[in-house]
């Protein structure tokens, strides 16, 4: 079949294959990945290894630490205000949407929050334009918005720290790390399996957490402790380090280049067509997550059955916005989306 869940997604043949073939015996150890005390040379040269391929790959400056914590990002819609937000007690927040405003919900029980600019008036079919102020602790967006299907494609500047939220996009295209002060992304889309959350954060912000805050919840004790402070999710980091190899094997450029031709291809059929359509505007729409509806309910059900018989499987709309939703991860080959457009056009041809 051809998987098209946004999350947890589809993973690439080869990484599957490679962590079949060492799921019994890890290089000769005797042991299973799944075995290994993460207090072992072998696991601690699989977590170096992860760390330098995304070092390399997203080209992260000396100066950010790099983290691979447990919780999903969700946790992090906590741990951003529990350590961050410690000057002013106020987060600033661009809200572009479901995922935004959970991130917003959570910080408000800790501290201040306000939304400086919001594309709810435009039914989050677009990323807000305006020009961006802001004096808080720090000003947080959710880059790639996977329910709404839309993605920042510039850089707000403000002169606050920037933190955003890059769960659906991650190592989809190419990132300037300099411009953030921390991006943070849950491993089940991108980068690999549930289980690991990744954060990228500039190093002297670790010294805003307060003293008193549980271990856990520190990003100082992770940093301190290269992320092996406690168990970490051993085999999401291991399954993520197979899946830089993949993308590094492969090419980041020509991944990046393949993501941008898939959703063309999509976008330009769904535009053409005068059945399905896409809402969100064109300067915003994400390559990563594409909804899009018939203009009743009732086709729109008939068509994910009909996709179904055809091995297009997951295509169902976030339950808070229905319709359908394509995800285009990296893993999804263009043969997925090749043979989405062509059930799609037959549909639209009367087929049932
Ligand atoms: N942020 C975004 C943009 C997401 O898409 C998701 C999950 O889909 C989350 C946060 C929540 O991630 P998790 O389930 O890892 O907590």
């Amino acid at each position: 079949v051809f998987n098209f869940s946004a999350g947890p997604a589809v993973l690439p043949v080869p990484v599957l294959l490679k962590a079949q073939s060492e799921l019994l015996n890890y290089q000769g150890s005797g042991q299973s990945v799944l075995e290994l005390s993460h207090r072992s040379g072998l696991f601690e040269h699989i977590i170096e290894e992860t760390e330098s391929l995304l070092r390399e790959l997203l080209q992260i400056p000396d100066h950010y630490r790099v983290l691979f914590l447990q919780g999903g990002a969700t946790l992090q819609f906590s741990m951003l205000p529990l350590n961050l937000a410690t000057v002013r007690q106020r987060v600033d927040f661009i809200d572009t949407g479901s995922w935004s405003q959970k991130a917003m919900q959570d910080a408000e029980a800790f501290i201040q929050t306000n939304i400086v600019a919001s594309s709810k008036a435009d039914r989050y079919r677009s990323i807000p334009t305006d020009t961006i102020r802001s004096d808080a602790d720090y000003l947080h967006i959710t880059w790639n918005n996977t329910l709404e299907g839309t993605t920042f494609t510039s850089v707000p500047t403000v002169d606050v720290p920037l933190v955003a939220d890059f769960s659906s996009s991650i190592l989809s295209e190419p990132i300037d790390v300099s411009q953030f002060d921390v991006i943070y992304a849950g491993a089940q889309k991108n980068l690999g399996s549930a289980g690991m959350t990744l954060v990228i954060i500039k190093e002297d912000l670790l010294q805003r957490t307060p003293d008193r805050l549980g271990s856990y919840l520190r990003y100082d004790t992770h940093a301190t402790h290269h992320s092996l402070y406690n168990t970490p999710p051993t085999y999401s980091i291991y399954l993520t380090k197979l899946v830089l190899e993949w993308i590094k094997e492969q090419g980041f450029d020509t991944i990046v280049e393949r993501n941008r031709k898939q959703a063309a291809s999509l976008y330009a059929y769904l535009d053409q067509s005068t059945l399905f359509s896409n809402p969100v505007a064109i300067q915003d729409r994400s390559r990563m997550n594409i909804p899009f509806t018939t203009s009743e309910t009732e086709l729109d059900e008939q068509f994910l059955q009909f996709a179904e018989r055809h091995q297009l499987v997951n295509l169902k709309g976030h339950r808070s916005v229905g319709g359908m939703r394509a995800s285009l991860y990296n893993a999804m080959p263009t043969a997925g989306v090749d043979a989405l457009i062509a059930v799609l056009e037959r549909f639209e041809q009367g087929e049932r």
